[in-house]
């Protein structure tokens, strides 16, 4: 007989798995380790995991008779891309663990898994009494080793077995653990979907910061470098605004800066994908994310982009302006502008949470993003307040913090567009926050006239002003 001395098991060995058994084991709990290629396990034990007190498994059976119960197991394997075939790994070791479970057993999927394959785990697992949890894990490699963002949501009888070790390796802020239970089935993956997407957003519009700084008002590197530094100190204060500073002063081997070396076509793995179709699902215009999945579709038209180089004209204007003043402008419009995308993305988890009944905690939410994940920052310390002063906000553009700060920088925004746009710079990202927040704030918008367009060709009826909920057909033509 084995003796059950393992606290939680882990599937997956590669580089989130390991470091996260080693974040377990640096917190006290003893951790089983198991991965489909057997020979990994041994390799991890006697190399990374040398000197520590994990265990490692040869079968999963092997691995169930060493956990303390009720049995945990974690796996972090890898997900698909495609559509269709998302969550291929995560279904083959669902369907071999059920059988070795017992009722009051938990598996965790810390996948990127998209949520739909956790709401599938969770009814099918439904009546078993082994419970399902979809958990969101964000930071890369660092966060999994020394405190990640943590979203867990599925079966909340798991929570109180799971909470003692989620809340300890996860990243802390303001002493707070970056880790609650975000509400039932799916909902944990579908919010680090979104934070996700948000991830793309940001890259994005630091990306279109880096594109003017360079061809507008022609920017050195280093010039660039010392910018995102001193913004860094401000309300903009955040990992990615911080990396980007440091890959501007990166140098390569030869000396010479490495970022202009490299090949600008970006690469995706789904997620800001996903976020785009949940968008649309839904109904709710998350535009900023969309333009930042769109991004890397053309970015990664590089042929076609050089062809094309070649024949379309583009402006000849040269900006004449003060460099100085349109910094600052720059920095208010990417304030601006991730106001309205955060504002997007909770926009998008508000519609979700009521289509799927999940009751969640959007100042919660915020925090678990505050620490240990690529979107942390200062600023989402003000969204939380602001979650946490009205949990019923309906836009965070409506929170006064951020109404007022909007109104400070928006002026900004039609700045760098127009600058943008006179240069022939394409800023998608900046270009579609201010589009939204023009069309959001509007009274009045011209959809009075699609409803008469597809009144006129399909009769699809409209609604007048003076009598709503009435709706009527027009013979726009006059004829029979
Ligand atoms: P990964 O490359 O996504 O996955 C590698 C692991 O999956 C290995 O253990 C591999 O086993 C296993 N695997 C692959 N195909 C399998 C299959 N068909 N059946 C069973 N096992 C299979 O590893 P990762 O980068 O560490 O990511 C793990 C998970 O965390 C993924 O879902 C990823 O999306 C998510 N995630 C990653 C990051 C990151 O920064 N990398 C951040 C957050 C979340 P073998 O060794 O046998 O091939």
């Amino acid at each position: 007989m084995v003796e059950a001395k393992a606290d939680i098991a882990l599937i997956g060995l590669a580089v989130m798995g390991q470091n996260l058994i080693l974040n377990m084991d640096s917190k006290g709990f003893v951790v089983c380790a198991f991965n489909r290629t057997v020979e990994k396990v041994d390799q991890f034990l006697a190399n990374e995991a040398k000197g520590t007190k994990v265990i490692g498994a040869k079968s999963l059976q092997d691995m169930v008779n060493k956990l303390k119960k009720p049995h945990k197991v974690m796996l972090l394997v890898k997900v698909c891309v495609k559509l269709l075939q998302a969550g291929f790994a995560v279904d083959e070791f669902v369907k071999k663990l059920i059988p070795l479970l017992e009722k009051g057993d938990i598996i965790i999927d810390g996948g990127n898994s998209q949520y739909t394959d956790t709401q599938k785990w969770c009814k099918q697992l439904n009546g078993t009494g082994i419970y399902y949890v979809g958990m969101g894990v964000s930071g890369g490699e660092d966060g999994a080793r020394y405190g990640p963002s943590l979203m867990p949501g599925g079966n909340p009888e798991a929570w109180p077995h799971l909470k003692p070790i989620f809340q300890a390796i996860s990243a802390k802020a303001n002493d707070e653990p970056c880790c609650d239970w975000v509400g039932e089935d799916g909902a944990g993956h579908f919010v680090k979907m979104i934070h996700n997407g948000i991830e793309y957003g940001d890259m994005q519009l630091i990306c279109e910061t880096y594109h003017l700084m360079k061809d507008v008002l022609g920017l050195q590197q280093q010039e660039m470098a010392s910018v995102f530094e001193e913004w860094n100190k401000g309300e903009l204060d955040s990992f990615l605004i911080e990396i980007t500073r440091d890959i501007l002063n990166y140098k390569d081997k030869d000396g010479k800066e490495l970022l202009p070396k490299i090949r600008d076509t970006a690469g995706q793995k789904g997620t800001g994908k996903w976020t785009g179709i949940s968008a649309l699902e839904y109904g709710v215009p998350v535009t900023l994310i969309g333009e930042a999945v769109f991004s890397r579709c053309l970015s990664a038209l590089k042929d076609e982009r050089v062809q094309a180089s070649k024949v379309l004209p583009g402006p000849t204007y040269k900006f004449s302006g003060d460099k100085k003043e349109f910094l600052e402008h720059l920095r208010k419009a990417l304030y601006a502008s991730k106001i309205i995308s955060y504002a997007q993305g909770f926009m998008l988890l508000r519609e979700a949470a009521k289509a799927n009944s999940w009751n969640l905690n959007y100042g919660s939410i915020a925090l678990m993003w505050r620490g240990g994940c690529i979107i942390r920052s200062v600023f989402l310390g003000n969204i939380k307040d602001a979650f946490t002063k009205n949990p019923q906000l309906t836009n965070l553009l409506l929170d006064p913090f951020f109404t007022e700060h909007i109104k400070a920088c928006h002026n900004s925004m039609r700045q760098v567009i127009a600058q943008a746009a006179l240069s022939g710079v394409p800023t998608p990202a900046f270009s579609t926050a201010l589009a939204f927040y023009d069309g959001y704030r509007s009274e009045t918008l011209p959809a009075n006239l699609l409803q008469a367009q597809r009144d006129y060709f399909g009769a699809h009826t409209y609604e007048l002003l003076s009598k709503p909920g009435e709706f009527v057909h027009t013979n726009w033509t006059g004829h029979g």
